[in-house]
């Protein structure tokens, strides 16, 4: 390695150290501000691209879950993955021939937004003999082409997946669209936080509403004062990505 790379190595580490424990204090802040405190929010890693030692480094720094989007970039960076200390979600979009993959595996899918796809995760699952915890993934900006059930969808979507033998589900999911203003993305964190108390306060049997996973980088300050109680953030941690 030369004396020039080995330098940006280190400088990267550095930023991910600062970023680390900025991001935490924000946490702590945004917590207090929604009558919360810092353990009550799940501070999740989204570590597409980023190498395992820069992912590990962070662990050591306290990070207690991570999450991927590929299935294929998962299962190459597996082995390498410090899971002694921190939980590994699958966050992005999960084809149903891909399940198998990754049941077993992983701690959470997040992405859940159609029966076919539980219903593999269930089958999968006993196979393996374990039960595996999902969040369903709402399309609260109703917008074409993304991943996840509209609102008006999300009951009898689990209600279904409560039938399942080997799926738990533990609460919602959302990537709500880009927004200009604040104003705008709090609109749909408040959707968002309106869905999950309405189902949570329904007791529906073999569902659990623990998790309400929305904000990234730019606006996860926003949906924990909405009621966010886990964020997945990327780019705010491991700096901008580079994809090869
Ligand atoms: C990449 C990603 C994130 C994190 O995005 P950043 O803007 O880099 O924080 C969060 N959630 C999902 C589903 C992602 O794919």
């Amino acid at each position: 390695m030369t004396e020039k790379s080995l330098t940006g190595q280190a400088r990267r580490f550095d930023d991910i150290k600062a970023n680390y424990f900025g991001i935490c204090e924000n946490i702590s802040k945004s917590a207090a501000s929604s009558g919360r405190s810092a353990q009550d929010i799940t501070f999740l890693a989204a570590t597409k691209t980023v190498e395992p030692e820069f992912i590990n480094y962070a662990i050591s720094l306290g990070l207690k879950e991570i999450g991927e989007n590929r299935v294929q970039e998962m299962l190459s960076k597996y082995d390498q993955y410090d899971l002694e200390k921190a939980k590994l979600h699958f966050i992005g979009h999960l084809q149903t021939n891909k399940v198998r993959q990754i049941v077993g595996k992983v701690s959470m899918i997040q992405s859940v937004d159609n029966l076919r796809l539980a219903q593999e995760i269930s089958k999968q699952s006993l196979k393996n003999g374990v039960v595996t915890d999902i969040l369903v993934e709402v399309n609260i900006g109703r917008e074409e082409n993304k991943s996840g059930v509209f609102e008006e969808q999300t009951d009898e979507l689990l209600g279904q997946i409560a039938e399942l033998e080997a799926v738990k589900v533990r609460g919602l999911m959302s990537v709500p669209p880009i927004c200009d203003s604040k104003q705008e993305i709090f609109k749909f964190f408040d959707k968002m936080y309106k869905l999950f108390i309405d189902i949570s306060s329904k007791k529906l049997d073999n569902i659990s509403m623990d998790y309400l996973s929305m904000g990234m980088s730019d606006d996860y300050n926003e949906a924990i004062l909405s009621g966010a109680n886990m964020i997945r953030v990327g780019s705010g941690l491991f700096g901008a990505r580079i994809y090869r």
